[in-house]
């Protein structure tokens, strides 16, 4: 099949490119490089360094018969999306519907859309959530997924153009930025490795659901070959706290610094946790790798990295 990556230069969508390639597909992707890293493409995808909201998009799908749209392109700063929401839904909003209409126009089959289940949901009634969890985001960046949750909806009733949304959790693994201020694993352990000092906002007693990316890849390629429009949860049902995370990467990584404390963040969820019960039921999907495994590998990666 043709199947389109957009955001394929960053940390999720590269890996789900390769594992499109090794499946023996065409793959195409498209980047603006914001966050991403041309080095993480590729060489056997066929790249174009393009917004996402670019009118030009409508002429690569012109030319590239797509079957397929696999969409990770976003901004996915939650606290950049609160300091300015207009530039966060003109990438994630209007940048998806730019999308959708050039994937409806040239008759893509499906869309299998990268969505949230961290920010989704909000501040949670039960644990961990399901899919039926009330949605209540509480920053523009779950807004902006949510709204692209309707529509996908509004593109399958009225175009016939199928869908799944994935809301994961927090994904983490090697190729994770660990510059920005998402992803905690990759921060963390950049920083040990260096002898710098990381900071737990509050009392590092937040909890989250941490899943590692080849578990996520594989969601992915299972939703391709999904039969019906759905929404899945892609998490591990297991909360970790941040303080627990600091504890397993420092013995991992052999470093003598102590956890230091700084301010909570304002308005940062305290408890996330997704149920992966209907992905397991639909698609027979589960998480693979334990949380030891995946900071094992997520810790190897950066060492090579940093002596690169
Ligand atoms: P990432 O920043 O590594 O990847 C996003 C990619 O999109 C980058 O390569 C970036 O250059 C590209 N991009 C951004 N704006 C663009 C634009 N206007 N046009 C074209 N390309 C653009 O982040 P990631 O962690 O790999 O996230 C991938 C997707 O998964 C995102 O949609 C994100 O919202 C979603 N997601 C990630 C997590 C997580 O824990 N990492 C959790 C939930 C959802």
């Amino acid at each position: 099949m043709n199947i389109l990556v957009t955001g394929g230069a960053g940390f999720i969508g590269s890996h789900v490119v390769d594992k499109c390639l090794s499946e023996g597909h065409r793959v195409i992707v498209i980047d603006d490089l914001s966050t991403g890293k041309v080095e993480n493409v590729n060489p056997q995808a066929i790249f174009h360094k393009l917004d996402l909201r670019s009118a030009d998009l409508a002429v690569i799908f012109a030319r590239e018969a797509i079957d397929i749209v696999i969409h990770h392109a976003a901004q996915m700063d939650v606290r950049r999306s609160v300091e300015d929401p207009v530039f966060d839904a003109s990438v994630n909003i209007l940048g998806s519907i730019n999308l959708l209409e050039a994937a409806r126009r040239n008759r893509v089959r499906k869309v299998v859309f990268a969505s949230t289940g961290g920010a989704i949901y909000g501040e949670q009634d039960y644990f961990p959530a399901d899919e039926s969890h009330p949605l209540r985001p509480l920053s523009p960046y779950g807004i902006s997924k949510l709204a692209v949750e309707k529509y996908l909806y509004f593109y399958y009733r009225v175009y016939g153009l199928t869908f799944v949304a994935l809301r994961y959790a927090n994904v983490y693994g090697p190729r994770q930025n660990s510059e920005g201020e998402a992803g905690v694993i990759a921060i963390f352990t950049r920083k040990l490795l260096h002898g710098e000092q990381p900071v737990i906002n509050g009392d590092g007693n937040q909890t989250r659901d941490y899943v590692y990316v080849s578990d996520v890849v594989r969601a992915n390629m299972l939703a391709v070959h999904h039969p019906s429009p759905d929404f899945f949860n892609v998490g591990t049902g297991k909360e970790t706290t941040v303080n627990t995370l600091f504890d397993s990467l420092r013995k991992l990584i052999g470093s003598a610094l102590k956890p230091v404390h700084g301010p909570a963040k304002k308005g940062e969820q305290l408890r996330s946790v997704l149920s992966y019960e209907h992905m397991r039921g639909s698609c027979n999907w589960e998480p693979l790798v334990r949380l030891d495994e995946g900071l094992q590998k997520t810790v190897e990666f950066f060492r090579r990295e940093k002596t690169r």
